[in-house]
Order: C-alpha cells, then sequence, then structure tokens
C-alpha cells in the first residue's frame, strides 16, 4: 500500500519499528527485521522523501513490513537542507497528532505539501505552519477565527486565545486579558493570515503569512497536542 515513512525506531539490533502513514489504513506501525543490515533491500527506500508501496503482513502481535518499492523520490527535497528539515519536522507533526486510524485526506494532505515543498523555490517556515494549521483543520480542530469565542461579536477581532478556541473582541480581551495572559494581540493582517494557514493553498500560504500567525498557529497546535511539538530549525 501507498505510503510515506514518518519514523523508524531502533528495536533489536538488526530491527526497527517502522511507522508508515499508509492512503489504505492511515498511520500504521510494523516490524522491519534485518533492516539495518547493510545490505537490506528494505532500508534504502525507507526515508521521508520516497512515496513507497509497502508490503505490511498482520501478525499475530505485530504487524511485519515485508517489502518497500520506492514509487516515487522527492529529489529536491533530499537536495536541499532546509527543505529536508522542514520535512522532518512536519513528519514529527503528522506523527504526535494523529491516531492509528484510517484518514485518507491526511495522506493525501502530506502528498500535496510535498509536491508543493519539492517544486517550490521559495522555502519558509510558513510551509510547516501552514500544513500544521490545516493537518489540524482537517482532525476536526479548525478554531474560531470569524465570531469572539466569548461574545459572538464579529467586528473589533484584535487577539487569539489558543485555549479557548478562537479569536476575541476588543471588549473581552479588555476585560480577560488580565485574568489569563495566554490571550494572544494579533492584527487585521495577522488574521487574514491565520485562516489561510488553517485552510488554504500552499501558494497562498506563502505570500500571506506573517510571523505572529505563525507564531500564534504553532500554540494553538501545541495546545490540541498531548505531546510537544518539535520546534522548527531551518539550516
Ligand atoms: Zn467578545
Amino acid at each position: 500500500m501507498y505510503s510515506f515513512v514518518l519514523k523508524r525506531s531502533d528495536l533489536r539490533e538488526q530491527d526497527q519499528i517502522v511507522t508508515l502513514y499508509t492512503l489504505e489504513k492511515g498511520k500504521v506501525d510494523a516490524l522491519a527485521r534485518g533492516v539495518k543490515k547493510i545490505l537490506s533491500k528494505n532500508s534504502a527506500y525507507l526515508l521521508p522523501v520516497f512515496l513507497i508501496d509497502a508490503e505490511v503482513l498482520s501478525g499475530k502481535e505485530v504487524n511485519h513490513l515485508t517489502k518497500a518499492v520506492p514509487v516515487f523520490v522527492y529529489k529536491n527535497i533530499l537536495e536541499d537542507l532546509s527543505k529536508m528539515s522542514l520535512l522532518q519536522t512536519v513528519f514529527k507533526w503528522v506523527n504526535i497528532l494523529t491516531k492509528y486510524e484510517r484518514e485518507p485526506k491526511i495522506f493525501l494532505l502530506i502528498k500535496s505539501w510535498l509536491e508543493f515543498l519539492d517544486a517550490t523555490d521559495k522555502v519558509e517556515t510558513a510551509l510547516a505552519y501552514g500544513f500544521l494549521g490545516n493537518i489540524l483543520t482537517h482532525l476536526g480542530f479548525a478554531p474560531e477565527l470569524d465570531n469572539c469565542i466569548f461574545c459572538q461579536n464579529k467586528n473589533n477581532l484584535v487577539a487569539f486565545y489558543p485555549a479557548g478556541g478562537g479569536v476575541v473582541c476588543k471588549n473581552c480581551f479588555l476585560l480577560k486579558r488580565q485574568a489569563d495572559n495566554k490571550i494572544y494581540p494579533l492584527r487585521a493582517i495577522d488574521l487574514q493570515a491565520m485562516s489561510l494557514l488553517f485552510a488554504s493553498n500552499w501558494q497562498k500560504i506563502l505570500s500571506h503569512n506573517t510571523e505572529i500567525a505563525n507564531r500564534l498557529v504553532f500554540l494553538y497546535g501545541q495546545y490540541h497536542s498531548e505531546r510537544k511539538l518539535n520546534k522548527i530549525k531551518l539550516f
């Protein structure tokens, strides 16, 4: 089945557990035996830059990865350290945020993001934050960005409250900010950028992002994640 390799963890001397994101079954863990042997025919393609066709046999206790055939290599990502570091961070986020459930939309989101990253000449962290926003939306965690989460006011939206799940109007911000310092001010341009980060195509995200919007999407993702999300390090 078509898969991306999210993670590999050492198990025994020659074996690894490989975490795949598959089109058919969503996230799957599989035992890859002998994968660390130098000439292992599977290991060469168990990298995040490959779309692979993986053969996974369900066992009594564990699944076994018996074959990994390359379908496509994202060559421009492989040859660019900045692109690689965005990809590695994003795959860690996918692994943290997703459960072991079938979710073809997530597979397609990963695929479209990799295709864009492979083709673009502009490598910016906004691309990773845009992926984060979009995956949160697909997982059912889209924030409220149109109405104040306290009073439903549509106007004067001046702040974002990650723990409250959305934007806050000026009146409510003045009332609440002393009680909770985790309500963050934002400008109209940041709000616009945020709505793109949560639901838009990659090109628009690249053209209209702001640092504040990027940071708020990260804080929001962090709030909805049970584990700490890795920070982006761009080379
Ligand atoms: Zn309000």
